[in-house]
């Protein structure tokens, strides 16, 4: 796909947060891409137009079918002042089969890259230069067909937005506690767990509320089937270090496949620590740690890179997990992950994209 991107400048440009503080997802930059889809064009006219409203016929189809998938990734500045992305093409493969699974057209993966590189040029006073802090890129994609027929709709439209974002760990990583769900389910084999879109996560709200007011901060997802076997842990996946070798849940179905998944698992295979996908069983994981085997847990995704888990509570069996302390592979990963992301560390995985 080969077409000009047409870009609009704002007229007024919004005063960027304060770098100390800025909360998640609720500052957005100057302007943002748009492409539009219809059957007859494919997708058409690319532009970088200034960040405002949109309007949607009320019979949009979004709104009462729920087409809609979305991505989440992550640009840095280095001490140098460039700009890296980390795996951006895994976001935009992602992005298509997400899609793919619910009926939205694909997109030319390369073109939706350049025009993020495009829109990071013009916005690049956004990213935010304070340790830890960096820009949040929120591509989504929404079907906009004025239908109420149950069909996939004709029309869509692809959106990349920017949010600047503050440390996710202002006060130094805490090993946080996760509740153990086992009434609601996140996701079943051939359901729609493996991509990322909007139904599987206001489908999260109620476990989580049952977590916060538990004082946990996370849930523990279990297969839908049998409740037995671990799947992921909020919205990212999880890993186990049990008796020296790392385990991480199969991709089963209704797992969705990390990009910080993929990374760990390939940065602990260079390193040459044991690492396998497998599926795994609480009761597994419970016997282990009577045994004294459970070393470290944590989860894994692009906000919070590693998240360690201190604590696990399921129906009143918790498990202390290295004495709510993070543990060294997970330090070892996260300051690895990190400086690569970051530019601080040499990435000898060719990771790092620069804008
Ligand atoms: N699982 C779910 C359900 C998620 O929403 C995310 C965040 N995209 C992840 C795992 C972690 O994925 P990634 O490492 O690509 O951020």
């Amino acid at each position: 796909m080969t077409m000009n991107i047409d870009v609009t400048y704002t007229k007024s440009l919004k005063p960027k947060p304060i770098a100390d503080n800025i909360a998640f997802g609720k500052h957005f930059s100057d302007h943002m891409a748009v492409i539009d889809y219809s059957e007859e064009k494919g997708w058409y006219d690319p532009r970088i137009v200034p960040y405002e409203p949109i309007t949607l016929d009320p019979a949009a189809m979004i709104f009462h079918y729920g087409q809609t998938v979305f991505e989440g990734l992550k640009a840095y500045r280095t001490e140098d002042d460039r700009i890296l992305l980390f795996r951006p093409e895994k976001n935009f493969r992602r992005l298509n089969l997400s899609s793919d699974r619910i009926s939205i057209p694909t997109i030319d993966e390369e073109f939706a890259l350049s025009c993020l590189k495009k829109l990071l040029e013009i916005e690049k006073d956004w990213i935010p230069t304070a340790e830890g802090n960096s820009l949040y890129i929120r591509p989504f994609i929404f079907s906009t067909e004025p239908n109420l027929s149950l069909a996939p709709s004709k029309t869509y439209q692809f959106m990349i937005i920017l949010s600047p974002v503050g440390s996710y760990y202002k006060e130094g990583i805490q090993p946080v506690g996760i509740h153990v769900e086992d009434e609601y389910t996140r996701a079943v084999r051939g359901g729609t767990g493996t991509a990322k879109t909007a139904g599987n996560y206001a489908a999260a709200y109620k476990a989580q509320e049952k977590a916060t007011q538990e004082g946990y901060s996370q849930v523990l997802w279990l297969d839908g089937v049998e409740k037995k076997y671990i799947e992921e842990v909020g919205s990212m996946n999880v890993f186990f270090k049990i008796n020296g070798e790392v385990i991480t849940p199969e991709l089963s179905g209704s797992i969705l496949e990390g990009i910080t998944r993929m990374s760990i698992i390939e940065m602990l295979k260079d390193w040459g620590v044991p690492v396998i996908e497998r599926r795994i069983s609480l009761e597994e994981l419970y016997d282990a740690y009577d045994k004294g085997q459970v070393e470290e847990a944590f989860g894994t995704g692009t906000a919070a890179v590693i998240s360690p888990v201190g604590e696990l509570n399921w129906d009143g069996r918790k498990m202390i997990i290295n004495n709510k302390q993070i543990g060294e592979l997970s330090q070892k990963l996260y300051d690895t992950l990190t400086g690569i992301q970051t530019g601080k560390v040499a990435d000898p995985y060719d990771w790092t994209v620069e804008v």
